[in-house]
């Protein structure tokens, strides 16, 4: 019986793929872009009916977002590496934090699995490099815009991050939580990021992160001519390769 599976496996290619852990849930949205991106550009790129060999743990947000917001990190921290090692337990060789601003917790989760966590600014360093970007305007919520983890992560990779005013750094927090996490797009919020984005780019932003895996449901490349980089499509690019490769 096992040989014979063996040779199903072989057969198809399937021995070739890595098998990723998902923590998502924050928020189920882009959650759902992950989970349907990975498995198009595996599909794509193997052909036939292959699909993504993933595992997806979709945390319920209300309690994560209290934790958030009484910086409680340490707990999130807590959960997350809980779940990463159960998905390591089922076969994941590298686990994903679908999201940003919960990358504050990545290196905690990461010391305490024997699997990597495959960094969001990993992949976003990767495109940078390849167009040459150096400074990279930051859009996403107030913990990503105005704590030091996310800045620290691009620093470390030899990016400049820059980020909008107070002010503005408000609106766009409360779009992303009042709004894009309950699957809302509203025109006026659109109006704000573009009007944002070009203000990086006067700033000198060579491109723009959408670094919150919600802001590509407002805004995409063909409404401005500043560069952007969809954190979450730069991320499954990063993962689809890193899957498929050795
Ligand atoms: N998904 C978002 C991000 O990429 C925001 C939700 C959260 O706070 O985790 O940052």
């Amino acid at each position: 019986m096992k040989s014979r599976f063996q040779i199903v496996f072989i057969s198809t290619g399937v021995h070739q793929m890595k098998k990723l852990g998902l923590l998502g849930g924050t928020s189920w949205h882009s959650s759902m872009d992950y989970y349907r991106l990975l498995n198009k550009k595996v599909q794509q790129r193997l052909g036939g009916v292959h699909s993504a060999d993933l595992i997806l743990r979709s945390v319920n947000f209300e309690p994560f977002h209290q934790f958030q917001v009484n910086q409680q990190w340490d707990l999130i921290a807590e959960y997350f590496a809980k779940d990463a090692l159960h998905m390591q337990s089922m076969g994941a060789e590298g686990i994903v934090i679908c999201a940003n601003t919960m990358h504050r917790v990545a290196d905690s989760v990461a010391s305490q699995v024997d699997i990597p966590v495959l960094h969001i600014a990993d992949a976003i360093a990767k495109l940078a490099q390849k167009k040459q970007w150096r400074s990279l305007g930051v859009l996403g919520t107030i913990f990503t815009m105005e704590q030091e983890f996310y800045r620290s992560a691009l620093e470390q990779r030899e990016l400049k991050m820059i980020t909008p005013e107070s002010e503005a750094r408000q609106h766009i927090n409360r779009v992303i939580f009042k709004e894009l996490v309950k699957g809302q797009v509203l025109e006026n919020s659109r109006r704000l990021y573009l009007t944002e984005i070009v203000k990086l780019s006067e700033q000198g932003a060579d491109a723009v992160i959408l670094g919150c895996t919600e802001i590509g449901m407002l805004v995409e490349q063909s409404m401005t001519q500043v560069p952007l980089i969809d954190s979450l499509q730069c991320h499954v690019d990063y993962l689809t390769e890193w899957m498929l490769t050795n």
